[in-house]
């Protein structure tokens, strides 16, 4: 007996709208989560902060140079330099980003 298979491809690629706009990286400045998302996260509550949402910072476009905050360490992957942002090591003030490069062997 056969049966009809059938195909039922309709996969629908719900990542790939996330890909409309480009995709960038956001911190918070209070807890300094960092995600990357093609617009503004929402603002859900931050642990860091009581009784306050997390407050983003766009800090630039992925892409494929490193640069590291000299201060807190953070690591980003961006086409060019990456915003100021704030940095919380920094008492309020801003990253310090500095090009990284890596080899790979
Ligand atoms: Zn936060
Ligand atoms: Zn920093």
């Amino acid at each position: 007996m056969k049966k009809l298979l059938f195909s039922v491809c309709v996969i629908i690629t719900v990542s790939a709208l996330g890909y409309v706009g480009n995709l960038r990286w956001f911190q918070c400045k209070y807890c300094a989560i960092i995600v990357r998302k093609s617009s503004y996260p929402v603002r859900t509550e931050c642990p860091n902060k009581e009784g306050e949402r997390h407050y983003w910072k766009n800090l630039g476009e992925v892409g494929e140079i490193y640069y590291k905050c000299d201060s807190c360490g953070t690591v980003l992957q961006t086409k060019s330099k990456p915003l100021s942002g704030i940095c919380i090591k920094q008492n309020g003030n801003y990253h310090k980003w500095k090009r990284e490069y890596r080899d790979f062997n």
